[in-house]
C-alpha cells in the first residue's frame, strides 16, 4: 500500500471544492482516516470493480479489510469498537468508495446507518455488548429488513408477524425482499407486526435475528449495483429478540432512514463525480469535425451544468451531515439532500454517457455502470416521490403553524 502521506486527499483532482468545502469540518484523525480510505479505494477496490460487477458479487474479504480500516463502524461510539467519527466523515468515505464501486459503498452505508444504526439507537447494553464489537470491526455484517411485497413506500404495510413465546423471545413468520446484504449478513434487524394499537392500527416493532434463523431465497437480479447482495428471504417461526420498545419499531426505522439517506446521497455524489471526471477527460481527447469535443459549446455547457448541480448536491449533503453530527433532527435536510443528490447524479451520469457517444453506451468503459448504479438512489430508502411528500409536508406544516400563531 502507498504511504498515507504520498496520496492526494480523498477527492478527485477535478473536484476543487473537496478540500476547502468539507475539510474544515474534519478533525486531524478524520482527515487521516479519509486518506486511508482513498488508498483503500484506489488499491483494494478500484482494480477489482469491473470483475466484481461481472461476477455480481463482492468477496467477503473486502468487508473484512473495510472493517479493519474502520469503515464498518464509522460513526459508532469508540467504547463499542466504533470510530466515533462525524456524519461528514461518513458521507465523504461513502462518496470515495462509490467513485470506484458503488455496490460496495451502498453495502457499507446500509451496514453502518441502517443495521448498526438501528441496533445502536434501540439496543440494550447487553445486546450492544453481544453484537456491536463484531459488527463494528467487520467480523460480522448487518442487514436491515423493512421491505416486503406489501410494504415498500408504505412502511405500515408490513405483514411479517411476530408472536411472543417467552419473556423477550419471539418468533417471526413472513417474507422480506430487496434487502441489502440479505444473504451475507450475520445479524439482521427485522421489522414485524406485534399486534394492534389501541387506535386499531398495526403495532410495529423491531427485532434482532441471527442469520441461521432466516431462509435465503435468492439474490435479486438488479439493473445496477449488481455486485451488491440484494436478497429475498423467508422467516418461518424464526427465533428473534425484541429490539427497542414494543410498538416503537416504525418510528425507530424512520429515524434510521434519516441517517441512511445521507449515505445514499453520498454514494450519488461519488458516482456523479466519477461520471463527470470521465466526461471531462473524454472531451479533451476525442476529436470530431477537426476539433476536440471540448471546443463545442453545447458540451461545455453540459459540463458546466453538471459541475453546478454536483456542487449544489454536495452542499446539501454537507448540511444534512452536520445536523446529524450535532444530534439535532434532520429529517427534512436528509430528504432534501437525498432527493437532489440522487436526481442530480442520474442527470450527470446520463450527460456523461451522452458525451461519450456510442463509446458511453458500451460496456468497455464504466460510464454505463455509473448510470445504472445511480438510478437506485432515486428509489431506495424512500423514492423521490416519498422525499417530495416528506419535504412538502414539512413546508406546509411550518406555514400552517405560522398562520395559526399569527391569528
Ligand atoms: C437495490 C435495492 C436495495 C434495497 N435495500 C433495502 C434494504 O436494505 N432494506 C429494506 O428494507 N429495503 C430495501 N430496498 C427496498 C426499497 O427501499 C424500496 O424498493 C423502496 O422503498 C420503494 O418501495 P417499492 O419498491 O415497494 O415501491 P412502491 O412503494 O410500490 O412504489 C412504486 C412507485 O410508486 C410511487 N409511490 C408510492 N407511494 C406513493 C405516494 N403516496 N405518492 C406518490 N407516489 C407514490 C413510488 O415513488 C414509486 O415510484 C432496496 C431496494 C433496492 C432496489
Amino acid at each position: 500500500m502507498p504511504s498515507v502521506a504520498s496520496i492526494p486527499p480523498p477527492v478527485s483532482p477535478a473536484d476543487p471544492t473537496g478540500l476547502a468545502f468539507w475539510h474544515e469540518q474534519l478533525s486531524p484523525a478524520e482527515k487521516t482516516f479519509l486518506r486511508q480510505v482513498a488508498v483503500f479505494a484506489a488499491t483494494e477496490v478500484a482494480p477489482h470493480g469491473e470483475a466484481w460487477e461481472k461476477q455480481e458479487e463482492l468477496p467477503r474479504e473486502i468487508f473484512t479489510k473495510a472493517g479493519r480500516l474502520g469503515l464498518l463502524g464509522m460513526t459508532a461510539p469508540r467504547r463499542l469498537g466504533g470510530r466515533g467519527f462525524s456524519y461528514v466523515t461518513y458521507a465523504l468515505a461513502v462518496r470515495e468508495i462509490a467513485r470506484h464501486q458503488a455496490a460496495l459503498a451502498i453495502d457499507i452505508a446500509a451496514h453502518n446507518a441502517l443495521g448498526c444504526g438501528h441496533l445502536l439507537a434501540a439496543g440494550t447494553p447487553a445486546q450492544h455488548r453481544r453484537v456491536m464489537p463484531k459488527l463494528l470491526r467487520g467480523t460480522w455484517l448487518a442487514a436491515w429488513a423493512l421491505t416486503e411485497p406489501e410494504a415498500g413506500s408504505d412502511s405500515g404495510g408490513v405483514q411479517t408477524m411476530a408472536t411472543e413465546i417467552g419473556r423477550g423471545r419471539w418468533e417471526l413468520t413472513g417474507f422480506k425482499r430487496y434487502i441489502t446484504l440479505g444473504r451475507m449478513a450475520d445479524v439482521l434487524v427485522v421489522i414485524a407486526v406485534t399486534g394492534q394499537t389501541p387506535e386499531g392500527r398495526k403495532e410495529i416493532s423491531a427485532f434482532v435475528v441471527n442469520r441461521a434463523e432466516i431462509q435465503p431465497l435468492r439474490k435479486v437480479p438488479t439493473c445496477g449495483l449488481r455486485a451488491s447482495d440484494t436478497a429475498e428471504f423467508r422467516l418461518t417461526k424464526a427465533n428473534a429478540e425484541l429490539l427497542g420498545e414494543r410498538g416503537h419499531g416504525q418510528a425507530a426505522a424512520l429515524g434510521c432512514l434519516d441517517k441512511g439517506r445521507i449515505g445514499v446521497a453520498a454514494a450519488s455524489l461519488g458516482l456523479a463525480r466519477a461520471a463527470l471526471d470521465a466526461a471531462v477527460k473524454h472531451v479533451l481527447h476525442r476529436r470530431q469535425f477537426g476539433k476536440r469535443l471540448a471546443d463545442f459549446q453545447a458540451l461545455q455547457f453540459m459540463l458546466a451544468d453538471c459541475e453546478v448541480e454536483l456542487r449544489a448536491a454536495e452542499a446539501l449533503v454537507l448540511q444534512a451531515a452536520i445536523l446529524a453530527t450535532r444530534g439535532v433532527r434532520h429529517t427534512l435536510e436528509s430528504s432534501v439532500a437525498k432527493l437532489y443528490a440522487s436526481e442530480a447524479a442520474s442527470r450527470i451520469c446520463n450527460h456523461a454517457l451522452q458525451i461519450h457517444g456510442g463509446y458511453g453506451y458500451t460496456r468497455d468503459i464504466p460510464v454505463e455502470r455509473y448510470w445504472r448504479d445511480a438510478r437506485l438512489s432515486e428509489i431506495g430508502e424512500g423514492s423521490s416521490e416519498v422525499q417530495r411528500i416528506i419535504i412538502s409536508r414539512a413546508l406546509l406544516k411550518s406555514a400552517e403553524g405560522a398562520l395559526a400563531s399569527a391569528r
